[in-house]
């Protein structure tokens, strides 16, 4: 071990120091107002949110997950049928397509974004497609209007994960904008974290948006009525909403700095070494800084970063095709690029609040290797 400081890979109690006052004022506001639920708080973030994104309706609910499973039960109505998505992206997806009782179809990622391959979702779209849910991975930007353009064609839904994307854009279009409907989390981690979970949905549909605030409430039409099945409590609180509120503006700022972060992890990395997987454009919300080790060479990396004080993690060591809970009825899927980059990525430090002398520690470490 060398005396240098370990580099996080986060360090979430330094988002809080910075916009400590306003935070504080927020929360006080709330827990003095004597309305934690559904209150004036929460429209507001909606609101906001909705603008944010460029969409008409935000509907907050209570996580990520549940935002996509509310989703994809307002689109398939419960019917069954598949879902078209890939296998490299957390999981978070094939949970809420089992939750809304369909089947995850997974196809495979192009190589160079790591995102749904277009041509392949197409292949897979059949009759039995009840949707296609794309993840804009580690923030980057899929190829999601031709992926919009190859649904609309096909008359089939397309679902956009903004969990880890938010503020991402390409031709002035913001990440979420693309879809049908798309979702949010803010988890702590997210570029938009809260002090807890919570989540959204945003869609442009307004009879979409009415089915999905039914359903995060019981499946109430008004208090007490219930007019629509597999209703579930799915809130975002107003301590939350108020906390997001007081974050959401400083996203673009924060974005722009965990990008420059990334640059400066590619220019310090030995390319043939550790590719890093670059974040240069607006297109890219900088969530992640995710590198490819070259062929059997990840765990060294790992540990000489380590032994430099550098923080690194993996997002995601297994594919959802080769998880335990294994879809092996149906028999695994081949899906090299994803089961490639699953025995190969690493993620370094990248937060906004990381310090100039903590980017040269891990730059230092990089050039090293
Ligand atoms: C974090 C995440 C989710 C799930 O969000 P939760 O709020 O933790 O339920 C979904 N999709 C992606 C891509 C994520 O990164």
């Amino acid at each position: 071990m060398t005396d240098a400081v370990p580099v996080p890979t986060n360090d979430l109690g330094r988002a809080f120091q910075e916009q400590r006052a306003e935070l504080e004022d927020a929360a006080l506001r709330v827990l003095r107002s004597g309305w934690y639920v559904h209150g004036p708080e929460h429209r507001a973030f909606e609101d906001e949110l909705a603008e944010a994104v460029g969409v008409r309706h935000a509907i907050g609910v209570a996580s990520g997950t549940d935002a996509l499973a509310l989703a994809l039960i307002a689109l398939t109505r419960g019917l069954g049928g598949e879902v078209v998505t890939a296998a490299n992206a957390g999981g978070y997806a094939t949970a809420a397509i089992q939750r809304a009782g369909a089947t995850p179809r997974y196809v495979d990622v192009d190589a160079d974004t790591l995102c749904l391959d277009t041509d392949l979702t197409l292949e897979a779209i059949g009759e039995r497609t009840r949707a296609v849910v794309v993840t804009h991975l580690y923030g980057r930007l899929a190829d999601v209007e031709r992926l919009a353009a190859v649904c609309q064609e096909r008359g089939v839904p397309l679902v956009e994960d903004v969990a880890q994307s938010i503020g991402a854009e390409r031709g002035g279009r913001r990440a979420g904008a693309f879809g049908t409907v798309a979702t949010f989390s803010f988890y702590p981690t997210k570029n938009l974290g809260a002090f807890g979970d919570g989540g959204a949905v945003v869609t442009d549909d307004g009879e979409l948006a009415g089915s999905l605030r039914r359903l995060r409430q019981y499946g109430w039409q008004d208090k007490y009525v219930v007019v629509q099945p597999h209703g579930c409590n799915s809130r975002l609180d107003e301590l939350q909403a108020a906390l997001l509120r007081v974050r959401l503006p400083r996203v673009p700022a924060w974005n722009e700095r965990r990008r420059a972060i990334i640059s400066r992890y590619v220019e310090a990395a030995p390319a043939q070494l550790l590719h890093v997987l670059p974040a240069h454009e607006a297109d890219h919300a900088g969530h992640l800084a995710v590198a490819v080790a070259a062929d059997g060479q990840r765990d060294r990396v790992r540990d000489a970063l380590a032994r430099a004080g550098v923080a690194t993690e993996v997002h995601y060591p297994v594919p959802d095709h080769l998880q335990p809970i294994a879809h092996a009825s149906a028999g695994a899927p081949a899906l090299p690029v994803t089961e490639h980059a699953a025995a190969h990525v690493l993620s370094l430090p990248c937060f906004a609040q990381l310090t100039d002398p903590e980017i040269e520690v891990v730059c230092g470490a990089l050039s090293r290797l």
